[in-house]
């Protein structure tokens, strides 16, 4: 077994790892980053972020043609070809992981194509492909090796018929009649795929609502597009036995009263969570601390309880969201290079990429609710926006939760068309302290969406232009 040193070892390069390597190289350290693939990338290049809105981007595509009509556009003999879509998604993951390889190279990043284990608190013990193992000596690590899916167990029997989302964005074809367990981030995105695709999809959802959590005035629109692009959704409802049969799988669902319905599917996508990807690494016999949901816990410097070893991204905590685990990872080098940082945001942003999209950033209203908090709610309807109307894109929403007091811009809250887009000036608007007033002062570009924000403070003073709010809602 070969022994080597390293300033700063990384194990695994999704975008937590690859975003610490990067700075780390840039501030001179020497780094070495781990991980099986031939490139950087993880989950959210290889089989998350990347292949999933690639593949939205197309069933959007479904949509918007099918919607040529209102402006006269037919198009004829509309067909999908799944291997030239498959192929396309496919060109756009190499592009992107491959150009992460040739910044690996540029920087003169060490990468090793393998797995890693801790043996002590500055020892990892490296496995090539080849099954070789060597040690690696470090003066400090970072932990970034990610999240795996949740499954369900029940689910064993129907075999090849259950899709987990990296099965789901293989494409292997089209199924007839799918079944969605989940109505979260991934239920909502990939059941559009499928649907948009030609499925017919059924979604079933263990809670009352669909993405639980989020503000319901925000959901309620992505609600009534996906009852027409899907076939059902089935809120508090959950699979309770599968049978594999020759033309399918057939399924029990339970409803909320309890009624058992038996139904035909062709394939099963399950959607009903992720968790850390803590286990198998030696963090135990080091004394590294986990949770009870296997998350290891870190300080504001992303220290875990060896003070030598760091952990970023969806290992290190929710929201498992790839630009979280982006900015820890940069936090991590910051204070491993000796700089004076913390991991102290204000704001995160979520985004579900459904059409229309969803996204929220800082304090939902749900929350400021439930906390008893005083807010204020600004609403601005898109039905009032003239973009919006360019667009055919009447149903959305943009929301402000500000402080009553001093104006401050507590949350922001968007449904519509490019929400996802939009909602970094949310971001940007509560992490510079701005408040309904700097929103408001601030010009905005005619006609674009943007503008909903601007309008939604001045909603807040009760004197948009495009809609009038005659009384304020006081909470
Ligand atoms: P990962 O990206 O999971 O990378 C971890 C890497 O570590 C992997 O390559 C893994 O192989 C490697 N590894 C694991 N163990 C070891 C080991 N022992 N040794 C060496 N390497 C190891 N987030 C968003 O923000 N926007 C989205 O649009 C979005 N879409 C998603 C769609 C889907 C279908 C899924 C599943 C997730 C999506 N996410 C999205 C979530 C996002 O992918 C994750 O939050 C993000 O990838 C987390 O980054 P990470 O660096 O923590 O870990
Ligand atoms: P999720 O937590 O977003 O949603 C899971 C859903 O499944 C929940 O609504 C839950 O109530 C439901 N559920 C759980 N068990 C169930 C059961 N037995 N029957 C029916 N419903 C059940 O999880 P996900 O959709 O798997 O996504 C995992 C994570 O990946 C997300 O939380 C997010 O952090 C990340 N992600 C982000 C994006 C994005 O940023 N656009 C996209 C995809 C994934």
């Amino acid at each position: 077994m070969s022994d080597t040193k390293t300033q700063l070892a990384i194990i695994g390069a999704g975008p937590g790892g690859y975003a610490a390597a990067f700075l780390a190289a840039d501030l001179g350290l020497q780094v070495t980053l781990i991980d099986p693939e031939a490139n950087p990338g993880g989950v959210c290049l290889y089989r998350g972020c990347i292949p999933s809105k690639t593949l939205l981007h197309a069933a959007h595509l479904v949509q918007d043609a099918k919607n040529g009509e209102q402006w006269g556009l037919t198009f004829k003999d509309l067909a999908v070809d799944v291997g030239a879509l498959r192929q396309r998604k496919d060109r756009v993951v190499a592009q992107l992981t491959e150009g992460l390889g040739q910044l690996v190279k540029r920087r003169k990043i060490t990468y090793i194509r393998g797995t890693a284990v801790f043996k002590d608190d500055k020892t990892l013990e490296v496995k090539d492909r080849e099954g070789e193992k060597s040690a690696l000596r470090f003066e400090n690590a970072i932990v970034a090796t990610g999240s795996r899916a949740v499954s369900l167990p029940l689910l064993a029997d129907a075999g090849e018929r259950v899709l987990d989302a990296t099965a789901a964005l293989d494409l292997e074809d089209i199924p007839d009649r799918l079944l969605v367990v989940g109505g979260g981030y991934i239920g909502l995105e990939l059941g559009s795929v499928y649907a948009g695709l030609g499925s017919k999809v059924c979604l079933v959802e263990m809670m009352p609502e669909l993405l639980p959590g989020v503000d319901r005035d925000l959901v309620r629109f992505l609600q009534k597009h996906l009852q027409g692009l899907f076939d059902d959704i089935q809120l508090e409802t959950t699979v309770t036995a599968v049978k594999k049969q020759k033309n399918g799988v057939m399924v029990t669902l339970k409803d909320k009263e309890g009624k058992d319905q038996n139904r035909l599917f062709d394939k099963i996508l399950v959607a009903v969570g992720r968790r850390p990807r803590s286990d198998g690494l030696g963090l135990e016999a080091i004394g590294i601390a986990t949770d009870d949901q296997g998350f290891i816990r870190v300080d504001d410097q992303r220290r875990t309880s060896v003070a030598s070893i760091y952990a970023i991204g969806d290992v290190a905590g929710q929201p498992m969201l790839a630009h979280k685990a982006s900015h820890e990872g940069r936090v991590a080098v910051e204070v491993i290079a000796g700089q004076k940082s913390a991991y102290a945001p204000l704001a995160i942003p979520a985004v579900v990429f459904t059409d229309p999209e969803i996204a929220w950033v800082g304090m939902t209203e749900a929350e400021a609710k439930k906390k008893g908090l005083a807010y204020d709610v600004a609403r601005f309807p898109w039905g009032a926006s003239s973009r919006a109307s360019t667009l055919g894109a009447p149903d959305g929403l943009t929301k402000l939760i500000v402080h009553p007091d001093n104006e401050r811009i507590l949350g922001v809250g968007l449904v519509g068309k490019g929400a996802g887009e939009l909602i970094a000036e949310g971001t940007l608007a509560i992490e510079m302290g701005a408040n309904a007033t700097d929103l408001g002062l601030t010009i905005h570009p005619h006609p674009t969406l943007s503008e909903t924000l601007m309008e939604a403070a001045h909603v807040f003073h009760h004197n948009a232009a495009h809609y009038y709010t005659p009384k304020r809602k006081s909470k």
